[in-house]
C-alpha cells in the first residue's frame, strides 16, 4: 500500500479490500474520471469511492444452433370436408347413383355455413327419372319450414307455369344450388355453391334428364361455370354434359317483373317442342 495516504484512510482502504475479497472480488479497475476533491488522481491504487467491481456474471448460455426453417407447402392443405364423400367420390359413384344415396351422402351437412341458419335440407322433390327437371337458386322462407323446394309464392308460380306446359309437377324434379336457405333470401356466395353444388350435379346425372331448366342467373352460372349474365343466353338452347340446357328467369323475379312472363313462356314452348309435348295452339285473329 502506498504511503501517499494517510494511516486512518489505508486502513480504511485495506478493511474494504479484505471485505470485497471475503466476497470473492479480486479484480478492481481504477478510476478514469476526475480525482477526489482534495486528492490528486491516482492510477495505480484503487479508489475505495469509485471501484468498479467486475462481478462473477453466470456464463452466457451458449444460444442454440439456429433452427432449420421449415419447408413451407407451395399449396394450403386440403380442407376436408367434415362429413360425408369428396367430390371425386362422389364422381365415381355417378353411374349407379341414386337420389336416396345422393340424399344419405349428404346427411345432416355441415360443410357450408348455411346449415347453421336453416330449419330442413330442401333436397329436391319430383319423379326421380323426369325428362325435365328444373334448378332453382336456394330455398326460401316457406321452403325451410316444410324441406320442400319452391313451395312458396314463387313456387306457385312454377307450378303454374308447369301445369300450362302440360304437365303435373310430380312429373319433373325440381331443386335448388343449395339446400339450406340463405339469410334474408341473399344469394349463396361461392363458396356455398362450391360446397353444396357437387350434390347437384350428382342428382342430374342420376336423374338423367332431357332437358334442364335453369332459374334464374344462379342456377345457370352454377351448372354453366360461367361469369355471364343470365340475359347474354337466356332461352337460347345450351349442350351441357350430354343434356340440353336452357336458362330462364327465376319465378321470384316474374313475380316483381311481370311483364317477364312473356319471355319465360317463349322460353317453355322451346322445352315443350323439344319433350314433345303439344304446344298450345294459336288463337285465330
Ligand atoms: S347448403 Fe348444402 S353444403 Fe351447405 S350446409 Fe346446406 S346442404 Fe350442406
Amino acid at each position: 500500500m502506498p504511503e501517499r495516504f494517510p494511516v486512518s484512510l489505508q486502513q480504511k482502504i485495506e478493511d474494504r479490500l479484505r471485505y470485497y475479497e471475503d466476497l470473492g472480488i479480486r479484480l478492481f479497475y481504477t478510476d478514469r474520471g476526475p480525482g477526489l476533491v482534495g486528492h490528486e488522481p491516482v492510477a495505480s491504487a484503487p479508489s475505495p469511492t469509485h471501484v468498479i467491481e467486475e462481478i462473477a456474471l453466470p456464463k452466457p448460455t451458449p444460444k442454440p444452433a439456429p433452427l432449420k426453417p421449415t419447408p413451407v407447402a407451395a399449396y394450403p392443405p386440403l380442407v376436408v370436408a367434415p362429413t360425408g364423400p369428396s367430390l371425386f367420390e362422389t364422381m365415381d359413384k355417378v353411374k349407379d347413383d341414386t337420389l336416396l344415396n345422393i340424399r344419405e351422402d349428404l346427411g345432416d351437412c355441415t360443410r357450408c355455413k348455411l346449415h347453421k341458419g336453416r330449419n330442413k335440407i330442401v333436397f329436391g322433390d319430383g319423379n326421380p327419372k323426369a325428362q325435365l327437371v328444373f334448378v332453382g337458386e336456394g330455398p326460401g322462407a316457406d321452403e325451410d319450414a316444410q324441406g320442400l323446394p319452391f313451395v312458396g309464392r314463387a313456387g306457385k308460380l312454377l307450378t303454374q307455369m308447369i301445369e300450362a306446359m302440360g304437365l303435373q309437377r310430380s312429373d319433373v324434379y325440381i331443386c335448388n344450388v343449395v339446400k339450406c336457405r340463405p339469410p334474408e333470401n341473399r344469394a349463396p356466395e361461392p363458396e356455398e355453391v362450391a360446397a353444396c353444388s357437387p350434390f347437384l350435379m350428382r342428382q342430374i346425372d342420376s336423374i338423367q334428364p332431357k332437358v334442364i331448366v335453369c332459374l334464374g342467373a344462379t342456377a345457370a352460372k352454377t351448372i354453366l361455370n360461367t361469369t355471364r349474365g343470365i340475359s347474354q343466353f337466356r332461352g337460347e338452347w345450351l349442350e351441357w354434359r350430354g343434356h340440353k340446357l336452357m336458362a330462364t328467369y327465376h319465378p321470384a323475379y316474374l313475380l316483381r317483373n311481370p311483364p317477364a312472363k312473356a319471355d319465360v313462356w317463349k322460353d317453355l314452348q322451346k322445352v315443350m317442342a323439344e319433350l314433345g309435348l303439344q304446344l298450345p295452339r294459336k288463337s285465330k285473329s
